[in-house]
C-alpha cells in the first residue's frame, strides 16, 4: 500500500501516466496481443513512467487477461485498469490488478449534459450517486483510485465542482478532467483546473490530472496549460497514439517539461534516454511508422538541412538545437557489430538497446544476425532492432511463408510463385500481377483462401545503402477488423510477403479471440 507521501508527491513533481495500452490501443489498427502489450509495458517501466493504464478489464476476457499479465510483469509503476461505475466492472478491474505490486483502478463516468442526455440517459443525481457508490465499493479493497469526469471540458463547471467534491469525499486519490473530444483550447482548459482547485472541497488532498486529445492539435499545449494551473499528472501515450487524432504524446510533453524547466518549474521522473526505443518499439509492434517530422522522435527531428543552419550547428550546436539527440536515446547509427561479433557482444548490445533477452529466442535471433552479417557489410542498431522484432513477431501461426520467387521485367508481366504453409499443409500458387509485390500478394491470398482489403502498404529502408534491410508494414481489414502486419528482410519482396503473412496470422488470432464487448473511456 502506498504511503501518503507517495499519493501526494512533491509539489513540483508531475506524474507521467501512460495509457498507450488502453486509450492508445483503441486507435484503428493499434490492437496488440498479450505478448506485445507485455513488451510495451516492460519498456514503459524502463522509461520510468509513474502509472501504466494497462487496459479496460471488463471490455473482454482478452482485455482482462492482458491487464492481469501486465500487472504481474512490472514492479515499479502503478498498474491501473479502467472501469465504469457499475459493480461488475469494478469487481473485474479489482481482480485484474490483483497481481500488481502497486495496484489501482481508474473509474470514469461522463459529466457533460450531452453525454448524460443522449449516451447515459441519466440525471445529474443519478451520476452523483453512481460515482459515490463506485468509489466507495472500490475503496473497500484498494487505496489507489483515480476518478475521471469523461468529457469534463464540455461539462458545466458547477456540476463538475459537485461531482469532484463527492469523488474526493468518497476517497478518490486522483481526479482527472479529460478533454475527451479534443475540443478545448489551452487558456480555457487551464482555467478549468484553477477553478476546480479553488472550488472543490478537499481539492488539496488529491492529485489533479490532465487527459487530452489532439483533434485540434492542442493536446500537448493543453496538458502544459493544465500543469501551469496546478495539474500534477498528465495522461499520455507513446507516439501520441489514441482515439481519433490521438492523445497527448508522451515524448513531446516530457521533453517540453525538461527543455523548458526554466519556465514550467516542474520535474518528472522519465528516463528520457529510453524515449527513442519506446517510440520505435511501439511503431514496429503496431505497424504505424513515426512520421518524419514528428517532434522529438521523427527521423527529421534533429536533421539540419538548410546550409545556414548546418553551418551554425557545426560552429555551436545550440545555435539551432534545443535538445540533444542523445538525451532521448537516438542511436548514433554507428557500426556496432559485424561478422566476427560473438553471441556475448550480441546479447550485450540488445540489452543496451532496451531489449530483454529473456523475452526473445536468443539462439534464433543470433542465427538471423549471423545470416544478416553475410548479406550486409555493416550491421547497425536499427538493423538489430528490426531483426529482433521480426523474431518476436513469430507467433502461433496459421500461415507460414515457405518459399517465394518473384520475377520482375519491363517487358513481360511480373509474376510470383509462393509456397504457403496453411495449417500444416503446403500450398503453391503461381500468378501474374501488376508488379512483383502485387503478384506475390495475389499468390499469398489465393493460397490462404482469404480476401481481406489491403488498406495501406509502406516500405522503409532501415539504414542507408542498397543492401539495407527493408521494413514493410501493411494494414489489412476484413469484416470490420483491422490489423497490421510487419516484415523485415534484405529483399523487399520477401519483406512484403512476410508482412502480409504476419497480418493474416493476426487476423486469424483476432477472429478466434472473444470480441470486445465494450470499448471507450475518458
Ligand atoms: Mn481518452
Amino acid at each position: 500500500m502506498q504511503q501518503p507521501s507517495e499519493i501526494l508527491p512533491a509539489a513540483n513533481y508531475v506524474r507521467i501516466f501512460d495509457t498507450t495500452l488502453r486509450d492508445g490501443e483503441q486507435s484503428p489498427g493499434a490492437t496488440m496481443n498479450v505478448e506485445e502489450k507485455l513488451a510495451v509495458a516492460r519498456q514503459l517501466e524502463r522509461l520510468k513512467v509513474d502509472v501504466i493504464e494497462a487496459g479496460f478489464a471488463a471490455a473482454s476476457p482478452g482485455d482482462f487477461d492482458s491487464v492481469r499479465k501486465v500487472a504481474g510483469a512490472v514492479a515499479e509503476p502503478l498498474v491501473l485498469s479502467l472501469s465504469r461505475t457499475r459493480e461488475e466492472d469494478i469487481d473485474l478491474a479489482l481482480r485484474a490488478v490483483e497481481p500488481a505490486a502497486r495496484p489501482g483502478i481508474h473509474i470514469f463516468i461522463a459529466t457533460s449534459e450531452i453525454h448524460l442526455k443522449y449516451k447515459l440517459q441519466m440525471t445529474r443525481e443519478d451520476v452523483l450517486e453512481a460515482v459515490v457508490r463506485a468509489i466507495t465499493r472500490a475503496r473497500r479493497h484498494l487505496d489507489y483510485i483515480e476518478f475521471s469526469c469523461e468529457d469534463a471540458s464540455r461539462s458545466a463547471w458547477d456540476f463538475l465542482v459537485t461531482v469532484c467534491a463527492e469523488a474526493v469525499r468518497a476517497g478518490a486519490r486522483v481526479v482527472n478532467l479529460p478533454d475527451t473530444t479534443g475540443h478545448a483550447l489551452p487558456e480555457e482548459y487551464g482555467r478549468m483546473f484553477s477553478h476546480m482547485r479553488a472550488r472543490v472541497e478537499g481539492a488539496e488532498r488529491v492529485v489533479w490530472s490532465a487527459h487530452c486529445h489532439n483533434d485540434l492539435g492542442c493536446a500537448v499545449a493543453n496538458s502544459l496549460a493544465a500543469i501551469a494551473n496546478g495539474a500534477r499528472q498528465v495522461e499520455c501515450t507513446i507516439n501520441g497514439i489514441g482515439e481519433r487524432a490521438g492523445n497527448t504524446s508522451l515524448e513531446e510533453v516530457v521533453m517540453a517539461l525538461k527543455t523548458r524547466a526554466d519556465l514550467t518549474r516542474v520535474e518528472c521522473g522519465i528516463n528520457t534516454r529510453q524515449i527513442y526505443s519506446a517510440s520505435r518499439l511501439l511503431a514496429q509492434i503496431i505497424g504505424q511508422p513515426v512520421p518524419a517530422n514528428k517532434p522529438v522522435v521523427g527521423d527529421n527531428a534533429f536533421a539540419h538541412e538548410a546550409g545556414i543552419h548546418q553551418d551554425g550547428v557545426l560552429k555551436h550546436r545550440l545555435t539551432y538545437e534545443i535538445m540533444k539527440p542523445e538525451d532521448i536515446g537516438v542511436p548514433s547509427n554507428r557500426l556496432v557489430l559485424g561478422k566476427h561479433s560473438g553471441r556475448h557482444a550480441f546479447v550485450n548490445r540488445l540489452t543496451e538497446l532496451g531489449i530483454d533477452p529473456q523475452a526473445i529466442d536468443v539462439e534464433r535471433a543470433f542465427a538471423d544476425f549471423k545470416a544478416l552479417c553475410d548479406k550486409k557489410k555493416a550491421v547497425y542498431d536499427d538493423d538489430l532492432l528490426a531483426l529482433v522484432n521480426e523474431e518476436a513477431r513469430r507467433m502461433p501461426e496459421s500461415y507460414a511463408l515457405v518459399e517465394a520467387t518473384a520475377t520482375s521485367s519491363m517487358l513481360g508481366q511480373p509474376s510470383a510463385r509462393v509456397t504457403l504453409r496453411v495449417d500444416g499443409e503446403d500450398r503453391t500458387v503461381e500468378v501474374a500481377g501488376e508488379g512483383v509485390v502485387d503478384a506475390c500478394y495475389r499468390a499469398i491470398l489465393q493460397a490462404a483462401g482469404v480476401a481481406p482489403t489491403l488498406e495501406r502498404y509502406t516500405v522503409k529502408s532501415i539504414t542507408g545503402g542498397t543492401d539495407a534491410l527493408g521494413e514493410v508494414s501493411c494494414l489489412v481489414s476484413e469484416r470490420g477488423m483491422t490489423v497490421s502486419g510487419q516484415g523485415a528482410h534484405s529483399d523487399v519482396v520477401i519483406a512484403s510477403a512476410l508482412a502480409l503473412v504476419n497480418a493474416l496470422n493476426r487476423l486469424k488470432l483476432r477472429e478466434r479471440a472473444p470480441a470486445r464487448r465494450i470499448a471507450g473511456g475518458p
